[in-house]
């Protein structure tokens, strides 16, 4: 383990250990060797961090005060990340598995976010309204109070940070619960904020059990909102817990996203960006394009591309520079994909390429397994419908377009979708019929702060990044006034 390798619980400014002084190992995914100690939070520490960012919330001068002093902060905030962006960076892989090359990627990201919403945090303006009569009405844009955030583990600080920057810059004090297995560098951050000026008690980081901690900061009657990003099992726990509350909930959960290549596609091109789709993160990602819809002219090559840049792809530890495709986050993971793939050859599928563990003796005490691409699967086999979670491909042919689109269309899920052709009124036609919250056309998952990301169907509710993705975290007051001069009397 590191010097720097025991982590706790972050309230009111001050890192500490749990209540009930309890703290877990965590694991490097490329060697399940321990890399640090997290202190694992209980309800009471959850009831804690609530009271100390409600108190923040009414007594610091974050929400009611001066926008722009909001944004000196978060920007001086996204300067710090910028400046330890490495140290940020190596945490990421050695906590979560990535390469170093994505986790750069990732924090840079939040660096973005936090400069964007930085810029937003002094324009939240109202609207004046006409009415009739000497009467005044306007409206104002207020922060909610306390909001929760519920992370996964797969872009650890990239998601979390994503609705947390926003949050704060709308005024309101946060309470963030990271996933249990990547809690680092989200705590880490947190140790920032002092320095870049946020006062104490804005910004909690309370890592822990979401079944017990996660259940607690939504029941807690301060909790003004909740964001959650993860499965779609525990987001509609989520969402019953705060329909029980009447509080607002954010969801972004799964995906089983659709890429339509049509027979006039750049199929070079197309290849390329197909495997960062599927193999970027290792699979691991909500918008991963988890099922090829191709042309049936192209099938062949398409396929024959992408068995090639699969086994060319370096694996290894994500800290091992020039590596492409890093572990899995837990031996979990790794089973959970195994485990589909079997079902995949069950349900009739042929391996095109991968399909079991990766590396040999060199990757053996990793969480490695093959970049895969399934062919001939049916498209209601379960491998085909649900989410697997890494770094599996599945492909399905199609003659015409109406049967591209309703095979696009055929899951729960409506996160992401992506078109290949050089056609631009294929592209625009193809992706108006698309059920997805976010379409790509010649590009692989690719999102900024500014645009908007969210989900249809079971992928989710509402939408983060963007202005409107601050507005999210702000209500709406309508104050109207009688501005009638007294009548003269006589
Ligand atoms: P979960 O949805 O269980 O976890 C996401 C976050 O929610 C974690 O912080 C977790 O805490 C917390 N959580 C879990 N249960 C509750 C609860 N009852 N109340 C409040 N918070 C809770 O994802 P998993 O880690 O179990 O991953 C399983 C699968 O989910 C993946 O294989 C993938 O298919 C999908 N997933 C999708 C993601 C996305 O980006 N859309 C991200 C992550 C996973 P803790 O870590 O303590 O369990």
């Amino acid at each position: 383990m590191a010097a720097d390798s025991t982590y706790g619980l972050l309230v009111a400014g001050a890192e500490g250990p749990a209540a009930g002084g309890e703290s877990a190992e965590l694991l490097d995914p490329s060697t399940n060797r321990p890399i640090a100690r997290v202190a694992v939070g209980t309800a009471d520490d959850a009831a804690r961090a609530m009271e100390v960012a409600q108190r923040a919330f009414e007594g610091s001068d974050w929400a009611g005060g001066d926008g722009a002093r909001r944004a000196r902060s978060l920007a001086r905030l996204a300067r710090l990340l910028d400046e330890r962006a490495e140290e940020f960076a190596r945490l990421e892989t050695e906590n979560m598995g990535k390469t170093l090359r994505e986790s750069r990627i990732d924090v840079g990201f939040v660096v973005r976010t936090l400069e964007y919403v930085s810029g937003l945090a002094d324009k939240l303006e109202g609207t004046t309204i006409p009415v009739p009569g000497s009467r005044l009405n306007y409206t104002v844009r207020e922060a909610l109070g306390v909001t929760v955030h519920i992370a996964p583990w797969n872009y650890p600080l990239l998601l979390a940070m994503r609705s947390v920057a926003p949050a704060l810059a709308a005024g309101n004090t946060v309470v963030l619960k990271p996933a249990s297995l990547t809690p680092l560098t989200a705590i880490r951050l947190a140790r920032l904020a002092r320095e870049a000026g946020i006062p104490d008690g804005v910004l909690n980081v309370v890592p822990g059990p979401g079944g017990k901690l996660g259940e607690a900061l939504v029941r807690d009657r301060r909790c003004r909102s909740v964001s959650f990003t993860g499965s779609s099992e525990v987001g509609r726990r989520i969402a019953a817990l705060a329909a029980e509350r009447l509080i607002p909930a954010a969801l972004e959960l799964g995906g089983k996203s659709p890429v339509v290549v049509l027979p006039d596609a750049d199929l070079d091109r197309a290849a390329r960006g197909i495997a960062l789709g599927i193999f970027g993160n290792a699979g691991q990602m909500c918008w991963a394009g988890s099922r090829l819809i191709v042309h049936e002219s192209v099938r062949e090559t398409l396929l024959a591309k992408l068995r090639a840049i699969a086994e060319a792809t370096r694996l290894g530890p994500g800290t091992e520079e020039g590596v492409e495709m890093g572990p899995l986050v837990s031996r979990d993971q790794e089973a959970r994909v195994l485990e589909y793939v079997r079902s995949a050859r069950d349900d009739g599928g042929r391996l095109v390429t991968g399909g079991a563990k990766a590396g040999g003796d060199r990757l053996a005490e990793g969480n490695f397994v093959q970049p895969t691409v399934v062919d001939g699967l049916a498209p209601d086999a379960r491998a085909a419908r649900e989410e697997i979670f890494g770094p599996v491909l599945s492909s399905f042919a199609f003659g015409e377009v109406d049967e591209a689109v309703r095979l696009a269309n055929a899951t729960a899920y409506g996160l992401f979708a992506a078109v290949w052709t050089r056609d631009l009124a294929s592209a625009h036609h193809v992706a108006r019929r698309l059920e997805a919250g976010m379409v790509v056309v010649n590009e692989p998952p690719l999102t900024f702060p500014q645009t908007p990301f969210g989900g249809f169907k079971e992928s989710g509710l509402g939408s983060e990044q963007g202005a409107r993705g601050l507005e999210g975290y702000t209500r709406t007051k309508n104050v109207l006034l009688n501005v009638a001069l007294p009548k003269k009397k006589g």
